[in-house]
């Protein structure tokens, strides 16, 4: 990271959990972060900052984290927000993308009318793992006519190579681990 008060910011706010929410997995809990005012509004700013003059239209969140953290980033850039979510939640009509996990598969949506073609669209979430949920996000705002400007996270988990998924995509994170 660029600044090294914003990588002590994060990694101060996020908590390691092990075995949660199964047995050797290590979870990166970020509700200490969120529940610190300071740090809360650093890192939406540091979300934000690098499109403020990118002209971008929407702001996608990844469910659930991705939502507490994609709508006051959309607020900074004047977009609206768009969530992204696991199959079976959005009421309309929907886009779906269903991509690998571990043990079986996992399926994202989102609606079809919630970007517009030539919409220029931000995506964000918590963290970057092995970015198949990230890619399914990428694809559905693709196949809705939308320009994917970035995909942001706090934190990138760099040794699940979860950036190989996305090689197509301006992927940026706050710190890594
Ligand atoms: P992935 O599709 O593997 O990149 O996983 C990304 C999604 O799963 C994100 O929405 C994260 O919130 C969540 N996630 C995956 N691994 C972890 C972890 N170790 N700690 C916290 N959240 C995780």
């Amino acid at each position: 990271p660029a600044d090294a008060d914003l990588d002590a910011v994060i990694k101060a706010g996020i908590r390691d959990i092990p075995d949660f929410p199964s047995e050797g997995v290590l979870f990166k809990d970020i509700t200490p972060l969120l529940a610190d005012p300071v740090s809360l509004r650093t890192v939406v700013a540091a979300l934000a900052g690098p499109h403020r003059a990118g002209g971008v239209d929407a702001v996608v969140g990844l469910e659930a984290r991705g939502f507490i953290l994609a709508a006051p980033v959309a607020l900074e850039l004047d977009a609206g927000f768009v969530p992204v979510r696991k199959a079976g939640k959005l009421p309309a009509e929907t886009y779906r993308e269903s991509y690998h996990l571990e043990y079986g598969t996992a399926t994202v949506e989102m609606h079809v009318d919630a970007i517009a073609p030539g919409d220029r669209v931000l995506i964000v979430d918590d963290v970057l793992a092995t970015g198949g949920t990230g890619r399914a996000a990428v694809d559905l705002v693709r196949k809705a006519g939308g320009t994917v400007v970035g995909f942001s996270v706090l934190l990138e988990l760099g040794f699940l190579s979860g950036r190989g998924k996305l090689t197509d995509v301006d992927v940026s994170a706050l710190t890594a681990a």
